[in-house]
């Protein structure tokens, strides 16, 4: 597993984006986050060691994660990275996009039906974006599609989005304002999932989770571990 951040900074574009953690961390550096600016790892994918072996090991690569791939101020960028993309076929680049109405505009000329290394969730936390979004994104040429749906803000129902879906992730949100998660919209959406054969996995719980009525404030630390512990993920079959 490999993280690839060939740019950084973002804006915020949706309600999802509230208490964004790359805002937060860069808030606390004095660092303008609204400024999109290449990194040094920008040709991490294709860097080699003096043995001719690629420096980036095999596997996937969580790519963009302190940005957005599809964001518009990198598109002058974004070229390099399909070259990398294609040239690294051993590995699985995986991305999550708030958005995926810009994505027509964004792939290569020879993407065809998709690169068969590039896995695309599309995040959605609303009912209204999800509607939008998923409408958009259920028509488009990708051969591995996921839905992130964190934080998830209110009760939402995807059933007519999970045609084609491989796998539907469900959290909350962290932060000390954080918005509550409720635990029957989680249940909610894993039903729908189970419905349609699509995996599902209940990431993580947010720091204002509502279980049975009752509110429980979680440490960062323990989000991911108490999700788990609900034991509720299920692997399409
Ligand atoms: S799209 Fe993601 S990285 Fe960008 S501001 Fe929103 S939450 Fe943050």
């Amino acid at each position: 597993m490999s993280m690839w951040n060939p740019w950084r900074g973002c804006k915020k574009c949706s309600e999802g984006c509230l208490h964004c953690y790359i805002h937060k961390g860069d808030a606390k550096r004095g660092v303008n986050t609204e400024e999109i600016v290449q990194t040094k790892d920008f040709d991490k994918p294709v860097l080699k060691l003096k043995n001719g072996n690629y420096k980036m090991k095999t596997g996937i690569v969580y790519t963009c994660f302190s940005t957005d791939f599809l964001i518009e101020e990198a598109d002058e960028w974004r070229a390099q990275c399909w070259n990398m993309i294609r040239q690294r076929q051993d590995c699985t680049f995986l991305f999550l996009t708030k958005r995926i109405d810009r994505f027509a505009q964004c792939i290569p000329d020879d993407w065809g039906d998709g690169y068969e290394n590039v896995v695309v969730c599309c995040t959605v936390e609303n009912q209204k974006n999800a509607d939008y979004k998923l409408d958009i994104f259920q028509k488009l040429p990708i051969k591995h599609k996921c839905i992130t749906a964190q934080p998830l803000l209110e009760e939402i129902h995807l059933e007519k989005y999970l045609d084609g879906i491989e796998l539907v992730v469900v959290g909350g949100e962290s932060d000390y304002q954080a918005r509550p998660l409720h635990y029957d919209w989680v249940l909610k959406i894993r039903e729908e999932c189970i419905q349609k054969n699509v995996s599902f996995e209940f990431r993580q719980c947010g720091t204002n989770f509502i279980k049975d009525g009752k509110q429980y404030r979680l440490q960062t630390k323990d989000l991911c571990s108490q999700a788990k512990k609900a034991g509720i993920d299920f692997k399409r079959k």
